[in-house]
């Protein structure tokens, strides 16, 4: 075992073992923390390898209200210049160049501006960019700040034992911990949700997701572009300077090859779905693919174990909100516990881990409802659909009321917003 902070190691002291140090696990233990939380982080990997530049190509699209809470959190500020706002989403049909026809995206027919949003959310970006490892390092830089947070690495969270007046995680190195509460964040396989024998369904999509960094020519001038090709969508996401991320969905077969194809090959087929809307492109790193898949589970919660991000719902990236989904688990977790430990009560009492179930179970439902229904319609190439996508697309375009409800819903600013959402730190 490796402990990553210098303070008191006794295993008594914790409130919450977070089982899983990625980004969930991490911004959960923020959150935790700022809610005066005694935190115990553990991950299976050394934090060193999870922020290595080959560990995670992806980057993340952040919703607008998600970044107030990283403000909040002490986040925001150590991403400095690594994080870029997305001010336009420009959504359309979009067909690989072939013959004479031009590749890239084709007449847009959905457009999400900033500049509509009025009222509180006046002056928000869509969104926010930021590479995960830029993400990483910010969110691991302020847990090892906080000296009340205890972070342990290389080890796994093997067993578990719910009963009784505290949970006890045994590590693979032969400790045990315990915690009045288990936070499962392990991801989808989570161990803790196995332990609990929580049920999960789900599927694989048939499509991998294909991730790249390029450089380009001209400014993006912060537009992202989705749009859609027969094998699935291909977003444009705008970064830090004159690059961009890309998430290209492809069969397992051609993703696999793209990942490893020569440098020409890969430019040569990027270029012609891309088009040449932001000039010369040129190709800039590694590669990635990931397998694409839904994944619900049938609770969130058992006596003295709350599961958030990916180990409780898993979604197809079309809408970027995975990880968003995962930071709105933690900023409602930190509501709920700050509200049952100021009541004087068991932070794990059975009604408090309810309403933390309650709270969130419907949104990421409706979400993964809602992207399960775009995968199915814009990664079809048959004429009706997509005439009636376009028809679709068009008419929420026209009405400058669905447009804004829209892009306040994917930037996560409605509904029954915990502290953290709004900006304030959990009471
Ligand atoms: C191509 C692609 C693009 C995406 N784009 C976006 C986007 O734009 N916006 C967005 O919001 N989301 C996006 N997502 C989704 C997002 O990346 C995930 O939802 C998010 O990474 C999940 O984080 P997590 O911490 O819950 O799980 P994970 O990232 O899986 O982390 C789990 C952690 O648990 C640790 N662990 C596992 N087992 C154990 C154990 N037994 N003991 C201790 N530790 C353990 C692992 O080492 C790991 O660090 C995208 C996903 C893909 C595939």
């Amino acid at each position: 075992m490796r402990y990553d902070t210098k303070m008191s190691k006794n295993s008594t002291v914790y409130d919450v073992i977070i089982s899983g140090g990625g980004l969930v696990g991490l911004t959960t233990a923020l959150a935790l923390d700022s809610a005066g939380l005694r935190v115990c982080v553990v991950d299976a990997l050394p934090f060193e390898t999870q922020l290595a530049a080959e560990f995670d190509g992806r980057s993340s699209a952040i919703a607008y209200a998600n970044m107030r809470m990283l403000r909040a959190l002490g986040v925001a500020d150590r991403l400095g210049d690594n994080k870029g706002p997305i001010n336009e989403i420009l959504v359309s049909d979009g067909r690989p160049h072939s013959g004479l026809r031009k590749g890239g995206p084709g007449p847009f027919m959905l457009h999400f501006d900033a500049a509509e949003f009025t009222g509180k959310d006046a002056g928000e970006p869509l969104g926010w960019m930021v590479e995960n490892r830029h993400m990483r390092m910010a969110l691991l830089g302020e847990a090892r700040s906080r000296k009340t947070i205890t972070l342990i690495a290389e080890v796994r969270a093997e067993q578990f034992n719910f009963e009784g007046a505290r949970a006890q995680v045994h590590l693979s190195d032969g400790q045990v911990l315990s915690a009045a509460l288990v936070v499962g964040a392990e991801g989808r396989n989570s161990p803790a949700r196995k332990a609990a024998s929580i049920r999960h369904h789900g599927w694989g999509y048939g499509q991998w997701g294909v991730v790249a960094t390029v450089a380009h020519q001209m400014p993006h001038n912060g537009i992202a572009h989705e749009y859609f090709l027969p094998n699935g969508p291909f977003a444009i996401l705008p970064l830090s300077g004159n690059r961009a991320s890309l998430v290209w969905t492809e069969t397992p077969a051609a993703a696999r090859y793209l990942k490893t194809a020569p440098d020409d090959f890969f430019q040569a087929e990027l270029e012609r779905r891309f088009g040449s809307f932001l000039g010369e492109l040129t190709p800039a790193g590694p590669r990635w693919a990931y397998p694409l898949t839904l994944m619900v589970v049938e609770k969130y919660i058992a006596p003295r174990l709350a599961l958030v991000g990916d180990a409780a719902h898993g979604m197809h990236p079309i809408a970027g909100q995975g990880f968003n989904a995962g930071i709105r688990d933690a900023a409602a977790l930190a509501d709920v516990l700050a509200d049952t430990a100021r009541a004087g009560l068991d932070i794990a009492d059975p009604i408090a881990l309810e309403r933390y179930q309650q709270w969130r179970r419907f949104d990421n439902t409706a979400l993964l409802a809602a992207t399960e229904g775009f995968v199915r319609l814009f990664s079809n190439d048959v004429a009706p659909i997509r005439l009636l996508r376009g028809l679709g697309m068009a008419a929420v375009d026209k009405i400058g009321p669905a447009r804004r409800f829209f892009a306040r819903e994917a930037g996560g600013g409605v509904g029954a917003l915990p502290h953290l959402l709004r900006g304030e730190l959990p009471q």
